[in-house]
């Protein structure tokens, strides 16, 4: 892994708040990037933006640069601090009004009003966690030179009313990621692909999915420094989408929203994004697209929105990285929610195609932003006490008006099979700032008997909404395109309950009999260890990655490096090496479709030395690996590559059936295990199965398949989700141990790993590895 501790030790020293004497002149980005920003086929690197801000820092008292700490890879994570030079002068007292805002129960009697009056428009602009969404890159560098230097009545109102917190990249080894590759194939046929490889180390397109399992160093910087310390009440999430449909998407979202969000949220959320549409529209932009796309059901991209706060995603068309292309209006398609080629009432003025750059991207993206910061600005006292009210509602309980009764509080017993998935859940918890405290007594609740010491999580609290949605199994609509028609797919995964993906047992309970402790410390982290695994290679373990990058490969790696097990990645012409064997035991194949699998890059122009998959050859070498008493463990949409590459004895029950028929778009699923197999004698909690996608298995000779779990052959296995056509699953098999030569060949019908929070199906997962 490459580390830039250099750079970031540098930094630290440069960080320290100094007093300047004498300023120096304000900086523009081209005078410091050496080229104009949005210029064609022109990206800075991060060491290039950080410059810049440390620039803006020393030249103006109206910015202010931290480094929070180091990111995966060792880059310096940066924010930085803009409004009025005497509101930056003293940001302690604005962070601790905007913590009594926050939180009702820490203001002295009689103090809302004055509260309200003074308190400053928290807004975190966060931009570039995509990494090839590259105009995120440029416009941060933009927007912080208009606003620090700005004199206009909207960059006035902005300064004087809002703390603006910039995060320039929740991505910084991205930025050069898609960077070094961009600027080393300019001139090239490929120049504007992506990179063959995942732009984060871990969890590629995947790190906007993190924002409440809170598993990466970008997520908790984030988190921990600045959304924890400083509730923003906006978040604006800089993005880009595909080129040929709308060119910009900002919010109203489609439906559905969470349920646990405070309709507040949602109200303040859909004027802001109109308010951005109007002032674009004026301004004369095109191609605006709001009730389109993206929905707000999952956490995992908004932890704002059980904060007090609106997360306010936009999402630009691109180009190809930083080189200009050309669409045709006729080539334009339509999307989810509006045509881009026929104006509507959410598509107000069609854009009439032609060329995009670069600088299209800046300019939309600072023309939003701006519009949001000077609309959200002028209306100050209204977010705040918005923002107090959500506040209120939270630590007193009271729910909006037809909102579902909550309960009481989260029971979680001390005593769990597996101690090391209850401390990661808790921790969890208290990162998104949800209290929890432990009962004083034992005492019985819905006629089961708890001991003194259990966990309580009341859900009266600031963050009760958090915890509840984390907590609680999903009922995800049932939304079709039309009446009996097909599912209406959702934007992203419909369920995110931690019990379930971690086998943590908690309860529900309306009332609560005992009194309970203050509010815990955060629990310590958790013993990551497998026995026999962790720390040693007597196992020689192997991890496919394909030049098609896989988000899931990452995932892989990341729980893999957790619990210290160590692994070699194996790419396409390793896999093709008959020697296999002599080199490993067990080759793992992460979640990828059977084409990427096969063909490898297929959707981007590559060189040759890029080019291809495993192919039939390395198929050839796999089968002869097993043949010689290797293991492959397949994940998922992987296992249907295995079954047909390597002629395994089984069919995918799923294959060829339509949507309308079954649809499971990332649910979590009952399994039943086969108590005497050898897989699974360390699995000690409920097994629950990520589905997303994924096959369901028959045997076509069971002479040779151990069916090692299967769905329920008399219920539906839905617990938390959406599940369409349950009954397709009844009795079929979703793990699989099967016999070849004298090896075996392992298949997961689902994520055992999924995005690192289904730690109650690890056990599963390093049996296979260590069979
Ligand atoms: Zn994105």
């Amino acid at each position: 892994m490459r580390r830039c501790t250099a750079l970031l030790a540098a930094l630290s020293l440069f960080a320290a708040p100094g007093a300047a004497q004498e300023r120096p002149a304000v900086p523009t980005p081209a005078s410091v990037l050496g080229f104009e920003p949005g210029a064609d086929r022109k990206l800075p690197s991060w060491a290039q933006v950080v410059d810049y801000f440390q620039k803006l820092d020393a030249a103006s008292p109206r910015i202010r640069m931290r480094v929070l700490g180091a990111t995966t890879l060792g880059r310096p994570f940066i924010a930085v601090f803009i409004g009025d030079s005497a509101t930056l002068h003293d940001l302690p007292k604005w962070r601790e009004i905007q913590q009594r805002l926050a939180d009702a129960r820490q203001r002295r009697p009689g103090e809302r009003d004055s509260l309200v009056m003074n308190g400053k428009l928290i807004v975190l602009v966060t931009s570039s966690i995509h990494s090839d969404e590259v105009g995120g890159i440029v416009t941060p560098l933009v927007l912080a030179h208009r606003l620090v230097t700005g004199e206009d009545p909207d960059a006035r109102a902005i300064r004087a009313n809002t703390i603006v917190i910039l995060v320039p990249s929740l991505n910084p080894d991205g930025v050069d990621i898609v960077g070094d590759w961009y600027r080393a194939t300019l001139g090239t046929p490929w120049e504007g692909s992506d990179p063959p490889r995942l732009y984060h180390w871990y969890t590629g397109h995947d790190n906007n999915r993190d924002w409440y399992a809170f598993t990466q160093a970008e997520t908790q910087l984030t988190v921990d420094s600045l959304h924890d310390l400083w509730h923003p009440m906006i978040v604006n999430d800089i993005h880009q989408q595909d080129i040929d449909g709308g060119r910009i998407f900002i919010p109203p979202y489609l439906d559905p929203f969470e349920p646990n969000i405070d309709p507040i949220v949602m109200a303040a959320l859909d004027q802001l994004g109109l308010a951005i549409t109007w002032r674009m529209t004026a301004e004369g932009k095109t191609g605006i697209a709001n009730f389109a796309t993206y929905d707000a059901w999952t956490p995992s991209r908004a932890f704002a929105h059980y904060h007090g706060g609106v997360r306010l995603l936009t999402e630009t068309a691109s180009a190809r990285l930083a080189t200009p292309v050309d669409i045709p209006f006729d080539s334009l398609k339509p999307q989810r929610g509006f045509d881009p080629k026929v104006a509507s009432w959410n598509f107000l003025s069609p854009w009439p195609g032609g060329r995009w750059t670069l600088g299209d991207i800046v300019d939309y993206q600072t023309s939003a932003t701006w519009a949001l910061l000077a609309a959200s600005a002028r209306e100050r006292g209204a977010w705040v006490e918005s923002f107090a009210t959500i506040g209120e509602r939270a630590v007193l309980g009271k729910r909006a008006p037809g909102r579902e009764k909550w309960p009481a509080a989260y029971l979680i017993p001390m005593q769990q099979p597996d101690q090391a998935p209850l401390r990661a859940m808790l921790r969890i918890l208290q990162r998104g700032q949800v209290e929890v405290r432990r009962a004083t007594s034992p005492f019985i609740a819905n006629r089961v008997r708890y001991s003194a010491g259990t966990y309580v999580v009341l859900t009266d609290q600031p963050y009760g909404a958090f915890a509840k949605a984390l907590l609680e199994a999903q009922r995800y609509p049932d939304l079709r395109e039309y009446p009996n028609g097909p599912p209406r797919a959702p934007y992203d995964v419909t369920a995110h309950t931690l019990p379930l993906l971690m086998g943590i047992g908690v309860a529900a309970v309306d009332s609560f009999p005992v009194t309970t402790s203050e509010p815990i410390a955060m629990v310590p982290p958790p013993k990551l260890e497998v026995p026999g695994l962790s720390g040693t290679t007597a196992r020689r373990i192997g991890i496919y990655r394909s030049n098609a990058a896989a988000i899931d490969e990452g995932w892989t790696r990341w729980v893999f490096d957790q619990y210290h097990v160590p692994f070699t990645t194996v790419v396409d012409r390793e896999l093709r090496d008959s020697a296999l064997r002599s080199r490993f035991d067990v080759i793992v194949l992460p979640d990828q479709s059977p084409r990427e699998l096969q063909d490898g890059a297929v959707s981007e122009t590559y060189p040759d030395s890029l080019k291809g998959g495993i192919g039939d050859a390395g198929a050839a070498a796999l089968q002869a690996f097993v043949n010689d008493g290797g293991t492959i463990v397949a994940f998922n949409d992987a296992s249907r590559w295995a079954i047909t590459a390597l002629g395994l004895p089984l069919r995918d029950v799923l294959d060829g059936v339509s949507a309308k028929d079954f649809y499971a778009p990332g649910s979590l699923l009952r399994v039943e295990l086969d108590r005497e197999s050898p897989l699974v004698k360390t699995m000690v909690s409920h097994p629950v199965a990520w589905f997303e996608h994924s096959p369901a298995f028959e045997a076509t000779d069971s002479t040779h398949v151990a069916v090692v779990a299967r769905y329920p052959a008399g219920e539906d296995p839905l617990v938390s989700g959406w599940l369409l056509g349950g009954d397709k699953l009844r009795g079929k098999a979703a793990l699989v141990d099967v016999t070849m030569g004298k090896g075996h060949v392992i298949l997961f019908g689902f994520r055992p790993q999924y995005r690192g929070q289904s730690m109650g199906m690890f056990p599963l997962m390093w049996e296979a590895v260590g069979r």
